[in-house]
């Protein structure tokens, strides 16, 4: 088994705060470091922590508080923090929403959890009309009757919190990816977020959790800067995981904020403007979907940048091809390459790999369970008796994160959560020294002639192929064998000439009989959610 991070506990004290108390323990700690960056606009963490009080006081004014529920409907944007904050201090609960949700999901997801107050962005503000939603706030109003969110915030006189918030009170209710299956509400208490933020920070930056003299949380660093790289209060880093995803809200928000980093805001990725920022910026640390880096080593300027300041990548929401690991290490050898695993339904994670520069690392693994979290596997068939190493099963997660149930769905919520134990619907296996490695989600794999085939393990032998760019595996159904595999490849730069026959061939020498692939088709792109997870559903659809 694998030793706990070294000079670190095995388990962490955890402050009984609510959010808003990661905020006032950064903001009195940082001050006028930057916290966020947008363009040539910056929010210091105390200004962030004035705002938010505003916020927060602004909607207690208008009698939304305690037991109400905030939905963000916005992009990443300097606004998108002071809501957030000010939502969770005023006692009511964060509901993020894609803002590029087609109204029809907005309107039903709205109603679910009952939004009685929304904050929107001009160019989308339309999609709230008819919601029923009473009080809308409108960042960059488009129109002259919108509550533009400068006035509501400048309408609250004080900058001082004036509610104590429950700490077992709901904070966020946040709507699973929706790649598969209704969008259901995961119900999260402050305590989850609490407790799941300093998880990955301590984790992350060799630190464990204390109070400061006013009772509010910040991170004591312990672990030297030998073996931990990333360290308190001099991070920088660019943010293009949306907030409104769970890897959004803890890493790029709460992460960042309780450990001191600087986040750069870019409203629409584009590989050239990254890699410029990062080298102007000297970025200590690269994080996102396997998508953004699958796009980066695409980039020509990527490979010529000087990337020495980066001291840490870290990569999470879908796999990460081996190769891709490989290239990365390639390029930035001082970086610790960690990749993490985790879902709403654990308020954002549950693995890591060691952060640490001694630890392990083992290519194609999520790490290990992070702090007081335990990892097991049952068989993937239905059961709860826990299966041995090396043996794929379903991945059941418990720990101190874990959601208290779905939305207003208590038999949604009893299929999977059984004795504290949340069945996540993927595939795992658990190695001798404790690794986890994600084999495929339940819902992926394929049965072809009553074989499992899990199409993660052909993606990467098709993505292993130097003429594979990106990569794809669903099933077409049939009557004879149940699941076909068929392919969709984005070809690599420089190799136009590559046949479909040629990938099959390559691949299939590769494989036992059962799980060769039938059909590759060539595609220009290979559609992914805002969160970075492959829309398997939209290429299933191409196939009828
Ligand atoms: P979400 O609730 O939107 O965060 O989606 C969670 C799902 O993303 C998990 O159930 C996994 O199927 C997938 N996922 C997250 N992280 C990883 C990872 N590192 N490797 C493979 N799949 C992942």
């Amino acid at each position: 088994m694998m030793s706990p991070p070294p000079g670190l506990p095995n388990s962490l004290d955890y402050p009984e705060v609510p959010v808003g108390s990661l905020l006032a323990g950064a903001a009195a700690r940082y001050g006028d470091r930057t916290a966020f960056q947008h363009g040539e606009q910056k929010l210091s963490f105390s200004q962030l922590w004035e705002s938010a009080c505003r916020f927060a006081n602004a909607l207690l004014d208008r009698g939304v508080g305690k037991g109400d529920t905030v939905a963000l409907h916005l992009p990443n944007c300097l606004a998108f923090p002071i809501a957030y904050y000010g939502t969770l201090l005023a006692g009511a609960t964060f509901s993020p929403a894609n803002p590029l949700l087609p109204p029809g999901d907005l309107a039903a997801q709205l109603a679910d959890c009952e939004a009685k107050a929304a904050v929107t962005f001009g160019p989308v503000a339309a999609a709230l009309a008819g919601t029923g939603v009473e009080l809308v706030i409108v960042v960059q109003p488009t129109d002259e009757g919108q509550l533009d969110f400068q006035e509501f915030l400048a309408t609250a006189g004080q900058a001082v919190p004036r509610v104590d918030v429950d700490i077992d009170g709901l904070a966020h209710l946040a709507y699973t990816g929706g790649t598969t299956g209704r969008s259901k509400g995961v119900r999260i208490p402050h305590r989850n977020v609490v407790v799941n933020t300093l998880q990955y920070a301590c984790w992350g930056s060799g630190a464990v959790p204390v109070l400061d003299g006013d009772g509010n949380p910040t991170l004591d660093q312990i672990g030297s800067e030998d073996e931990w790289p990333v360290r308190l209060g001099t991070g920088v880093g660019i943010n293009l995981t949306p907030w409104f995803h769970a890897m959004g809200t803890i890493g790029g928000l709460n992460v960042a904020v309780v450990s001191g980093g600087t986040v750069v805001i870019h409203d629409r990725f584009d590989p050239p403007s990254y890699v410029a920022d990062a080298q102007r910026l000297r970025v200590t640390s690269m994080s996102g979907a396997p998508a953004l880096f699958a796009a980066l080593l695409a980039c020509e300027d990527f490979h010529k940048a000087d990337l020495s300041s980066v001291r840490a990548i870290t990569s999470g929401a879908a796999p990460m091809p081996h190769e891709m690991i490989k290239a990365l290490q390639r390029l930035v050898p001082e970086a610790v390459i960690a990749e993490g695993y985790g879902l709403t339904e654990v308020t954002m994670g549950a693995t890591l790999s060691p952060s640490w520069r001694s630890g392990t690392r083992k290519v194609g693994s999520v790490g290990v369970p992070i702090f007081d979290t335990e990892v097991k596997i049952v068989p993937a068939e239905g059961g709860e008796e826990e299966l041995p190493p090396n043996t794929p099963g379903e991945v059941c997660v418990r720990g101190p994160q874990v959601m208290l149930g779905y939305h207003n769905r208590q038999e949604e919520t009893a299929a999977v959560l059984v004795d504290g134990w949340l069945h996540t619907g993927d595939v795992g296996v658990i190695d001798d020294d404790g690794f986890l490695s994600i084999v495929d989600r339940k819902k992926d794999m394929l049965i072809y002639k009553g074989y499992n085939v899990y199409p993660r393990e052909l993606e990467e032998l098709l993505m292993a192929l130097p003429q594979v760019a990106s990569a794809a595996v669903v099933g077409r159904k049939t009557v004879e064998t149940g699941e076909l595999p068929v392919a969709f490849v984005v070809r690599a730069p420089g190799h136009d000439e590559a046949t479909a026959e040629q990938l099959l061939d390559a691949v299939n020498t590769q494989v036992v009989p059962y799980k060769r692939l039938r059909e590759l088709h060539f595609v220009d792109t290979i559609p992914v959610s805002a969160a970075g997870k492959v829309l398997k559903r939209e290429l299933r659809a191409q196939l009828t």
